[in-house]
């Protein structure tokens, strides 16, 4: 299939064509009709909306809809389902019409969303993501190799089901080992796989110890689809280099239903090494950034919180959600590719709950990521923070080394581990105790990244600390 006519049967050029006023306008059309749905058949949103004193006809543009309108997060879907199981009454429709159920995570420690969708809902969910594979240069036929695990959350069901809406190969790795995955990939050269950015960190490292070098043994492989973690400029780079193609990177939740932001043909990184935008599909979410505390719209190029609003779920429908998503907002301008969808910027997605609290210090997981992998020599770490027994707080970090890069003498190991101490004490402040760890001994992640340990809880019930 030629990609033109791959343009015309899976997307909508005219839509990427219009100006940006007129995709707000059919986006805020889109809004309204999903509010009215919501209010004449969903007791969840019928009864928000009546507290709340919500009243439609009173929301003539989207500033109206943010004043009118309260946000919900994670909390109010729980007490929801918790007065309903398992759906909550915002399910909105007869459970014969459930085309599939996606349950969140949980590692939140607030429990776990149960999410339904329609066949229907699951249709405009895939029409979504042909917009990331058609972007990144794929076509149908394509073979994808897939690392996200196949359960019940909504990442590697949804991302395998979209890739198939799309006619690509899908080879479902996820339960293989990172050197079978590696044999597999050499054996049927993919055009295109999926990780996390933690797992690429690890499918490279192990490639190394293979004697595999992509540029030579994945010849047909197009590009990286990438989700789920912040990374540096440098590594985005470095990435690059040791894969020969550029990385592609999408923004989804189970809540928006949908994997709805995507770098387009640049890739995550400009020719000029800023990092990429993240366009959003306006046409089927609402993406709003605010500012955590006042809640109002952030301005062009600032951080805030991504509220998202599905403009396409009968079932259980999500209107202004809070996700607690840490996201920089960028103007669709920010792209050179004239496309008229606003979006954020790639490499930089977090979560506000992932922040840790060190000697007082706010601290983000990616600063500490930055400087640590700012190093060659490192393959993976592990943080800890605990309180001592004089009731202080420390911080260790666990650093394991590449075989292939680790200094020859333990003094050159010794400074090493001083240079990352200091490169850490200089980004963030704060003094850390950087420890080498034995080789293959750390987790690893394929999906979610959980390098901290916090044990100031724990400890804190037997010590008094006092900071
Ligand atoms: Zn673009």
């Amino acid at each position: 299939m030629s990609a033109t006519s791959v343009q015309r049967r899976y997307l909508n050029p005219r839509l990427e064509s219009l100006k940006k006023e007129d995709v707000k306008a059919l986006q805020f059309v889109l809004l309204k009709r999903q509010l009215e749905h919501v209010a004449a058949s969903n007791p969840f949103y019928q009864e928000l909306f009546r507290s709340h004193g919500v009243k439609l006809d009173r929301i003539r543009s989207l500033r109206d809809f943010q004043q009118a309108v309260p946000l919900i997060d994670k909390k109010t879907l729980m007490q929801d389902q918790q007065a309903r199981p398992p759906y909550g009454t915002r399910l909105g429709i007869d459970e014969r019409d459930i085309g599939q159920v996606f349950v969140t995570s949980g590692t939140s420690g607030l429990g776990q969303e149960n999410h339904a969708m329609t066949h229907q809902d699951l249709e405009m969910s895939s029409s979504c993501f042909s917009y990331q594979c058609y972007w990144a240069g794929l076509l149908p036929g394509d073979r994808v190799f897939q690392t996200f695990p196949v359960a019940l959350q909504s990442g590697g069901v949804r991302g395998r089901r979209v890739m198939e809406k799309f006619g690509l190969n899908v080879f479902q790795v996820s339960i293989y080992d990172t050197h079978t995955k590696l044999d597999y990939m050499r054996r049927y050269s993919p055009h295109a796989f999926v990780a996390a950015p933690a797992y690429l960190t690890r499918l490279a490292a192990v490639c190394v110890e293979m004697g595999m070098e992509p540029r030579r043994d994945l010849p047909d492989l197009k590009t990286i689809l990438i989700t789920g973690g912040a990374y540096s400029v440098d590594w985005a780079q470095q990435m690059k280099t040791f894969w020969g193609v550029s990385l592609t990177e999408w923004y989804g939740s189970t809540q928006s239903g949908t994997s709805q932001c995507f770098t387009c043909e640049d890739g995550v990184l400009h020719a000029d090494g800023r990092r990429g935008l993240m366009h959003n599909m306006d046409h089927r979410v609402l993406l709003e950034v605010v500012n955590p505390q006042t809640l109002e719209p952030v301005a062009e190029g600032e951080e805030g919180d991504a509220i998202v609003t599905s403009l396409f779920r009968k079932a259980s429908p999500m209107i202004r959600f809070r996700t607690y998503d840490k996201v920089r907002y960028l103007p669709a301008g920010h792209c050179a590719c004239g496309r008229p969808f606003d979006g954020i910027e790639s490499g930089t997605v977090s979560r506000y709950d992932d922040m840790l609290k060190l000697r007082g210090v706010n601290t983000w997981p990616e600063t500490i990521d930055a400087a640590v992998f700012s190093f060659p020599e490192v393959e993976e770490y592990a943080g800890r923070v605990f309180v001592s027994e004089r009731g202080t707080e420390e911080v260790i970090v666990r650093v394991e080394l590449k075989p292939s890069l680790r200094p020859a003498t333990q003094d050159a190991c010794g400074n090493l581990l001083q240079a990352i101490s200091a490169l850490l004490r200089e980004r963030t402040g704060l003094r850390m105790d950087v420890q080498e760890a034995a080789h293959e001994s750390l987790p690893r992640f394929t999906f979610k990244v959980r390098r901290w340990t916090d044990e100031r809880q724990t400890d804190r019930k037997v010590v008094t600390y006092t900071e």
